[in-house]
């Protein structure tokens, strides 16, 4: 199918796509388009403007801040899942990227559209969570940042106000052992449960309408996940059982 019809833009800088933001009415920032365009071919979004940031150069980094990563609202997954630094300081996220998808859909996707997403059964917010990371915010009206903690809201939905753009996610050192163990259907499918763990710290995803931090000891205390057509309920309990064991095995 093709998308419903909205107005294109393309700002070369941040302050320009925050002025557009803070402009325009029902608008839709696009980054990697690897979540968005298929909603707008499926009919799903219907946004009357897009905010195209691919041509913001100063959006493109990775780079290490304050003992951990930044990543920069134009970095690819691929890019961040081979860089140097993100493996050497928060090894986590690169194991967490190699389980993202397919290649082709990294080589475009963005570590910080994955967050802004917020999709329940992404990898990225539940390493973010896990790690207890945190994003920048930024709009005409000022910057923000928000703990992971308190960004993911709902089923897509986060903190993130119209007009704000997320310009960076910053994830703290990966300390002590970690693992991203997730299980799907097939290779490259959103997963039907998973676990990350950082050190003592495990976050969940896949079982409930945001990612949450859980109990090692007890990690599926509390939860009722949904069911469908690929898992009951009782089987996706019975799924974080079996992955928080192999998740804290090492
Ligand atoms: C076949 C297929 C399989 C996939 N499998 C997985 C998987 O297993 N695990 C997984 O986690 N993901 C998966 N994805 C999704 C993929 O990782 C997306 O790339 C990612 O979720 C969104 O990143 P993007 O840069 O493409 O964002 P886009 O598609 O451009 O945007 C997604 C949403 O975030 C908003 N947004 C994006 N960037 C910003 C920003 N900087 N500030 C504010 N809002 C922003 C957009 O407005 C939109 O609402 C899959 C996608 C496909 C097509």
């Amino acid at each position: 199918m093709k998308p419903p019809p909205f107005e294109y833009h393309a700002p070369s800088t941040m302050a320009e796509a925050l002025d557009l933001l803070a402009k325009l009415e029902d608008a839709k920032v696009l980054a990697g388009g690897q979540s968005l365009i298929p909603l707008l071919n499926f009919r799903l979004a219907s946004p009357a403007h897009l905010v195209d940031i691919n041509g913001i150069a100063e959006l493109e980094y990775v780079r290490e801040r304050d003992g951990g990563v930044a990543i920069g609202a134009g970095a690819r997954q691929s890019d961040v899942e081979d860089d140097k630094t993100v493996r050497r300081i928060c090894p986590l996220l690169a194991e967490a990227l190699g389980q993202v998808a397919h290649p082709v859909i990294r080589n475009r996707g963005t570590v910080c559209g994955s967050l802004a997403h917020a999709d329940p059964a992404a990898e990225l917010p539940a390493v973010l969570l896990a790690a207890g990371g945190e994003v920048v915010a930024r709009s005409v009206r000022g910057e923000r940042r928000i703990t992971a903690q308190d960004f993911f809201k709902g089923v897509f939905d986060s903190a993130l106000e119209a007009d704000e753009l997320l310009v960076e996610a910053w994830f703290p050192a990966t300390t002590g052992p970690f693992a991203l163990v997730e299980e799907s259907r097939r290779h490259g499918d959103f997963a039907l449960a998973g676990a990350a763990r950082s050190g003592d710290r495990l976050a969940l995803f896949g079982v409930a309408p945001t990612p949450v931090l859980a109990d090692p000891t007890d990690p599926s205390h509390g939860l009722s996940p949904s069911g469908d057509l690929e898992a009951t309920p009782a089987f996706r309990l019975h799924l974080v059982e079996v992955l928080v064991r192999r998740a804290f095995a090492s």
